[in-house]
């Protein structure tokens, strides 16, 4: 279904984005990976199955290259199909205790970059007569969660850019979707057991709890979302923020 299929993935270094370029390259899909890692990027491409994947290094903080991402991989490429935005940073504090640092850069990675690279690629998708984006957001963009202002609101961003840009351009045959992942055990979520002083098992137990089915989701389980969604068997389906979560809001 992804044979001949150029997809560009953001933090696709690690984590969920990671697991998103295995499974995505198991089934033909031509793979360019954009994380600040070098030397992870290289591995990553040339581990994956099939040829033609590719590493960008591009820091999403920086508005010129998110915007210039874009256009170096349609360089390399010609083209790209499918964009997943999954690049991200959480980082923790209520309103009073975030600083202005903190909540641009939660700012810049989690929202900005997502308009920035939708901004470039929406018309060259619309050239092409179709394209596919899906965004990471997160179910902390559906409900909010204590000591995550900026992440909250930058996730409920997100979710409403994803509704907005899905409304405009399914005229265009470009299907815009996000997942909302509840706890995933990536380096994201160790990093966070660490920031609320938990030892990392315990942390691990205590957001797996959050769940209705008491489990963390694996990379795989989101992946698989971002798959189907990012497939034809999901052809009807636009603007959506599909929880994969355990049913931790349900
Ligand atoms: P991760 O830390 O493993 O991966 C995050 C990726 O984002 C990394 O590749 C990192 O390099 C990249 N990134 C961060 N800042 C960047 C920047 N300035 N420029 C370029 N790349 C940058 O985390 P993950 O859990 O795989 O997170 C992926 C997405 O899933 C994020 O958007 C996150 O908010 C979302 N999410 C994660 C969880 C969770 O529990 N892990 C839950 C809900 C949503």
């Amino acid at each position: 279904m992804f044979e001949n299929k150029i997809v560009l993935i953001t933090g696709g270094t690690s984590g969920i984005g990671e697991k998103t370029a295995e499974i995505l390259a198991s089934k033909g899909a031509t793979i360019a990976v954009t994380g600040r890692n070098f030397e992870k990027g290289d591995e990553l491409i040339k581990r994956l199955p099939g040829t033609g994947h590719l590493y960008v290094y591009s820091d999403l903080r920086n508005r010129q290259e998110a915007q210039s991402l874009i256009e170096s991989v349609i360089e390399i490429t010609g083209t790209i199909d499918i964009l997943v935005n999954s690049a991200g940073v959480a980082l923790h504090g209520t309103v009073p205790q975030t600083t202005d640092e903190a909540w641009e850069n939660t700012m810049s990675v989690n929202l900005n970059a997502i308009f920035y690279l939708c901004r470039t690629v929406i018309p060259l998708m619309i050239q092409n007569g179709h394209g596919i984006i899906v965004n990471v957001a997160s179910t902390w963009g559906l409900v909010g969660a204590e000591n995550s202002a900026a992440y909250c609101a930058s996730k409920g961003a997100v979710i409403q850019l994803t509704r907005s840009m899905a409304i405009d351009h399914a005229k265009d045959n470009i299907r815009i979707n996000a997942v909302c992942p509840g706890a995933v055990d990536t380096p994201m979520l160790t990093a966070e057991a660490t920031a609320f002083g938990l030892d990392i098992a315990d942390g691990k137990r205590l957001w797996a709890s959050d769940a209705a089915n008491n489990t963390l989701a694996s990379t795989e389980d989101v992946a698989s979302a971002i798959l189907f969604l990012a497939s034809d068997n999901a052809k009807h389906i636009h603007g959506i923020s599909l929880p994969v979560d355990g049913g931790s809001i349900a």
